[in-house]
């Protein structure tokens, strides 16, 4: 398995920190991962974050706590501003709601640089998102995905009265609740709170379609290279509960 490992760029011990976006664009165009690993590579922006997926959900998980302490550590703009500017090397990646409360980098008191960060209302898979999701772990070599909803989410609750009253919204608004529809079905098919089933369904959701979300997220999943989680951040306490 470690064999296996070391030949997969993303890995810690192969990977590739590429200088700029540019490399990366010509990268894909060129022939995808095989052109990837003939890149210019350079140390790591943040060495610290050079960490695999088990690690990166510890790191989220006291980062976490610190922030529910109310014991945050102070931002540090130039420790790590001339070796950011040259790269990045996020440790871990979120696929969060875009609600003004639930601030990743707060919530897991973290850096510049130290997270990649999808936010959309409703944390839905999109496949902007997967994209973006798909650079960050290809390239980057970033090895966790986490799918952070949150407790009282509007666009779920949006979702729950479309499908209850079959009501439309207007603008995209209603794209938006479509792809939440199936899990807000789940969640009303199941006993207690609605909201709350159907905010942990979403959860759930998201993060089954980023393990089969091919041709490269569900590889790297299945090889072991990469773990998806899912959290839910609690308003009242900043909280993130992991799900599943
Ligand atoms: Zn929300």
């Amino acid at each position: 398995m470690c064999n296996d490992k070391s030949e997969l760029i993303g890995s810690p011990q192969r990977r590739q920190f590429l200088k700029t976006a540019g490399v990366f664009g010509a990268a894909l165009a060129t022939g995808g991962v095989s052109a990837l690993s003939s890149a210019t590579a350079q140390e790591p922006p943040i060495p610290k974050n050079d960490i695999g997926g088990d690690e990166a959900l510890k790191r989220l998980v006291e980062g976490n706590k610190r922030y529910t302490n109310g014991d945050i550590t102070p931002a540090d703009f130039s420790s790590t501003r001339a070796a950011l500017a040259g790269g990045q090397n996020p440790f871990a990646a979120i696929l969060g709601c875009s609600d003004s409360r639930v601030a990743p980098e707060l919530a897991f008191d973290t850096g510049r640089g130290d997270l990649f960060v999808v936010r959309v209302a409703g944390n839905v898979v999109t496949q902007e998102g997967i994209a973006s999701l798909e650079y960050c772990v290809e390239v980057l070599g970033t090895e966790l995905i986490m799918v952070l909803g949150h407790d009282k989410c509007g666009a779920v609750k949006a979702a729950i009265s479309s499908v209850q009253s079959g009501n439309q919204f207007p603008g995209h608004i209603q794209n938006l609740v479509e792809l939440l529809k199936p899990p807000v079905q789940k969640g009303l098919a199941e006993k207690g709170n609605v909201l709350v089933n159907a905010i942990k369904a979403n959860v759930e959701w998201g993060v089954q379609g980023l393990q089969q979300a091919s041709p490269i997220l569900d590889k790297r999943f299945k090889a072991g290279t990469l773990k998806i989680v899912g959290g839910i951040y609690d308003l009242d306490s900043g909280a993130v509960k992991l799900v599943g």
